[in-house]
């Protein structure tokens, strides 16, 4: 069973310092959030995830950490400027704002009025002013998304890597758009991160490596433990294609507020770079791009066999940081009852997401002979290097399994009495709950395989 209300994880979230609100003590901000102590390890497990599963296992993608600040001609050539709008209606009445097509039947969703404004174009990329003098001549976006500064990169990494046709360049970080209607948690929010590749392809085999890459991504969140039967794999209806998709996959998750886009694969086809490239009407470029004087670098690909210049395809599988975690959250949250009539709530999540992999659990709080095995066990097992391992304190073990049953902690290992005799603990499974004895010197065979 996963959750039901989303107001279940929102309170599990702060309670066990996943995810607080931005400077509540100042009333907060709308659709901003700040990752706590439990919520950072998760979120960094889950990048990690993408990461090595990205630029470690495969051999044609490269990495990259762009900045945030970005150039207006980036933005202005990407067609960011002319178009990332939504159109925006105001009730007159209660003076609530939303965008158009989050409006049934033309009635106001916060008071119900039919007083509405007609809807009117909203650009949602942030402005911040480069420099001490904020006269307007100046100035920077912050990136609404990371995959333009991939672009604007590809000749370093090309001429840096010499890398040939295939090949892509992934990237993991902050996005900010001035959303209308920031809503549902942490699922549409101002600030967020993504995961993007941008993979780089001959024009004509686009279409079998956007089937490729859906065909990986969708495989990619089932081994983050999120259950088949709760995505959608549906194709972006022609109307609704960005301006620069020839063809865009959504992958939909069950949210708990319903069937939401958590990750879109978009096929770009030339447009990007070829907005970009300096000499446009040298190349033969499908997509309808803005004429480009200002760009100073030629971003073509050279085949040295032929002697030839390509613009290459682009095929963009990208994905929300925060969706995905609400996303694998949801589906590893559960309350469970027990054969003594009460319950208790468990996170099973994948053992690698898990933010705390281990508890070392000393019997007895004040016992040192029990608290100096439990500290020497806790560095043994840290020093592994699989993820943070706790010392847990606190005196009542029942507590504390409860706790790191609703963490999602994999094993909780417990030093008591009979360890200072045979050298062996207990070790329990959040899953099953089921305990058994280990020796010592077994502990860190065990960690390892059973993470
Ligand atoms: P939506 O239609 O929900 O606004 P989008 O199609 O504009 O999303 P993309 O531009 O394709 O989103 O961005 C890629 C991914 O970035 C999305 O699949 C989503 O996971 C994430 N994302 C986009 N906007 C937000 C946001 N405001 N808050 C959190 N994540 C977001």
């Amino acid at each position: 069973m996963t959750a039901k209300k989303m107001e279940e994880l929102v309170s599990l979230c702060k309670r066990r310092g996943f995810i607080y609100q931005t400077n509540e003590l100042y009333g907060g901000m709308q659709g901003v959030y700040d990752y706590g102590p439990l919520g950072v390890e998760l979120k960094n497990n889950l990048k990690q995830a993408w990461w090595s599963s990205m630029v470690y296992e495969r051999d044609d993608i490269e990495g990259l950490d762009s900045s945030i600040l970005t150039h207006p001609n980036v933005l202005r050539y990407s067609g960011h400027e002319e178009t990332f709008t939504d159109p925006l209606v105001d009730c007159k009445d209660c003076k609530s704002r939303f965008r158009a097509d989050h409006i049934d039947n033309n009635k106001c969703p916060s008071c119900g009025s039919e007083n509405l404004t007609d809807p009117r174009p909203f650009n949602l990329m942030f402005k911040t002013t480069i420099g001490p003098v904020d006269d307007g001549s100046s100035f920077a976006y912050l990136r609404p998304e990371t995959a333009q500064q991939i672009f604007t990169n590809f000749k370093n990494v090309v001429d840096s890597t010499s890398r040939t046709l295939p090949f892509g360049i992934a990237q993991i970080g902050k996005a900010f758009r001035n959303e209308i209607t920031p809503r549902n948690f942490i699922f549409r929010v101002r600030e967020f991160e993504q995961m993007e590749l941008e993979f780089f392809v001959e024009p004509g085999s686009d279409e079998e490596w956007h089937q490729k890459w859906v065909d990986e991504r969708v495989s990619w969140w089932e081994r983050q433990g999120v259950d088949k039967s709760k995505l959608e794999i549906i194709d972006v209806d022609k109307e609704d294609l960005s301006h620069y998709s020839k063809k865009t996959v959504d992958i939909m998750y069950e949210f708990p507020h319903g069937l939401e886009e958590l990750e879109g694969i978009a096929n770009r086809t030339d447009f990007d770079i070829g907005s970009h490239t300096k000499n446009q009407k040298d190349f033969e470029i499908n997509a309808d791009v803005i004429k480009n004087d200002d760009s100073v670098t030629k971003l073509a690909i050279q085949d040295k066999i032929n002697n030839t210049w390509t613009i290459p395809y682009v095929i963009e599988p990208s994905a929300g940081v925060d969706r995905g975690f609400l996303a694998v959250l949801n589906e590893a949250y559960k309350v469970e009852k027990l054969e003594n009539g009460k319950e208790r709530t468990v996170l099973s999540l994948k053992s690698h997401l898990s933010p705390i992999k281990a508890a070392v659990i000393p019997l007895k709080r004040n016992n040192q002979d029990l608290v100096n095995k439990a500290v020497e066990l806790k560095k043994q097992l840290q020093s592994i290097g699989l993820g943070r391992v706790v010392l847990d304190n606190a005196g009542n073990i029942g507590k504390s399994y409860r706790r790191h049953d609703e963490v999602g902690t994999p094993m909780c290992i417990t030093i008591d009495f009979e360890t200072l005799d045979d050298n062996s603990v207990t070790v329990r499974d959040r899953d099953s709950m089921e305990q058994k004895r280990i020796k010592l010197d077994e502990i860190s065979n065990f960690f390892v395989k059973n993470l």
